[in-house]
């Protein structure tokens, strides 16, 4: 894919096999698309996965070899092909004679023009103004004002040199070429969707607040949008349109739940608000909601467990009293804060608390840990309040951790051994049993 133009077929058929696996988790399964390919090939700032649609990522890639032809001219590489084909690169031609030639020369050769309209050069030496009598009459008013706002020739600024227009830095990317081949459309920045990303919590989840932020929930008024024939009606309240604002707010049974948890004095802004300012306020912490000390936690694993109970109940037939339900998210928020330190003379403590959704205490623990450096205290820490959340029955934890170190030691996989693998493992079988 590197160095051969790829048949459009094949890659279609690659990105469809891929579509297919994003939403039944099977590339021969075929499921309903809740958001589009386009989108979801956007960067994830703008609403999309960051996915990469194979035909422009082939035109990308073959980019950067017709850019290392102009810009590596001293390359083993680029000197073979450059005599073997006769092309002074030093003055880089509009086309390049591609009639004969292994896959890669022609690959190159389809992708040189654009190339060539990416590279812009820089003025370098020679000594004057713009001569404008000469050239203005010929030139459209937009081409004039870009040369207006280039510094004329000078002895001191040396030869010229030539860039890549796409990046600001003037280096080729690989990201640069894509985005340049490919624009995305109507690319309006939302934080929102950061703020999707940016949840602190299970992926799955920040997934669901996407889907939800996309408005793409399989609920039925978005099945009946999609034209299948299918009643409309609420099943649990009998309100005659079920659409997202209805299953996560506005619904009898989700009314019930958010009454149980939203003051009396917030409760006209929370279910009056448009869904989308519903959940941006909701997701930056917007409306303090007093009693929760992690709002924006609890938020987001409550709209994803309201999503579940319905579910369960269209599907099972199983309903779910509101105090159950607000016992079911309370006791997935429960946070776990350990930390340890150690004295300059290398001996070390670890300590931690586990708190209730309120903040109130639920356990806390404290232990000396002899001879050893920070991170390795801090993970001890880490594993004794999982281990204390274990033993008191607690599956759902929200872990604050004041060390990034160790956040990044327990999240990647590593390959080596080291004096922390022994415990990172331990911790890692911790936080994926069930
Ligand atoms: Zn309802």
């Amino acid at each position: 894919m590197q160095t051969t133009s790829l048949p459009t077929g094949i890659n279609l058929k690659i990105d469809k096999a891929c579509r297919k696996f994003i939403w039944s988790g099977n590339s021969d399964q075929q499921r309903m698309s809740m958001v589009s390919w386009d989108t979801l090939c956007k960067p994830k700032a703008y609403g999309g996965l960051g996915l990469k649609d194979l035909n422009v990522m082939n035109q990308a890639l073959l980019m950067k070899l017709s850019w290392g032809v102009i810009s590596a001219k001293d390359s083993l590489w680029v000197r073979v092909l450059c005599t073997k084909y006769g092309v002074n690169n030093s003055k880089p031609p509009l086309s390049l004679p591609t009639r004969y030639g292994s896959h890669m020369w022609k690959a190159i050769g389809k992708i040189w023009l654009d190339t060539m309209f990416s590279v812009c050069w820089s003025v370098g030496d020679a000594n004057g103004q713009w001569n404008w009598a000469l050239f203005d009459h010929f030139l459209p008013h937009t081409a004039i004002m870009k040369i207006a706002s280039i510094h004329p020739p000078s002895d001191l600024l040396g030869p010229d040199q030539f860039y890549w227009s796409h990046s600001n830095k003037g280096n080729f990317s690989v990201f640069s070429a894509y985005y340049a081949i490919s624009p995305p459309d109507n690319l309006l920045h939302d934080s929102s969707w950061k703020m999707a990303w940016k949840w602190q919590g299970p992926q799955g989840v920040k997934v669901f607040i996407w889907l939800a932020l996309h408005g793409r929930l399989k609920t039925k008024a978005e099945i009946a949008r999609r034209h299948m024939l299918i009643n409309t009606e609420c099943d649990r309240c009998g309100a005659l349109i079920e659409d997202i604002l209805h299953v996560l707010r506005d619904c009898m049974v989700t009314k019930g739940f958010w009454s149980q948890v939203i003051p009396v004095v917030m409760r006209q802004r929370f279910f009056k608000a448009p869904f989308k300012e519903w959940m941006m306020n909701n997701l930056q912490n917007a409306w303090p909601i007093y009693g929760v000390r992690n709002w924006v936690c609890f938020f987001g694993i409550a709209i994803w467990r309201l999503w579940f109970w319905r579910n369960q109940f269209w599907v099972n037939g199983l309903a779910m009293d509101s105090l159950s339900m607000v016992n079911d998210v309370k006791a997935r928020t429960e946070e776990l804060n350990s930390d340890g330190a150690c004295k300059a003379t290398g001996v070390a403590a670890a300590g931690g608390l586990i708190r209730d959704h309120n903040g109130h205490w639920v356990a806390g623990f404290g232990m000396n840990l002899g001879t050893c450096s920070v991170t390795m205290a801090e993970l001890w820490g880490l594993y004794q309040g999982l281990i204390l959340a274990w033993n008191k029955g607690i599956r759902w934890l929200c872990v604050e951790v004041d060390s990034r170190c160790v956040t990044q030691l327990v999240k990647n996989n590593m390959v080596n051994s080291n004096e922390f693998s022994t415990l990172i493992r331990v911790i890692q079988e911790l936080i994926r049993r069930n």
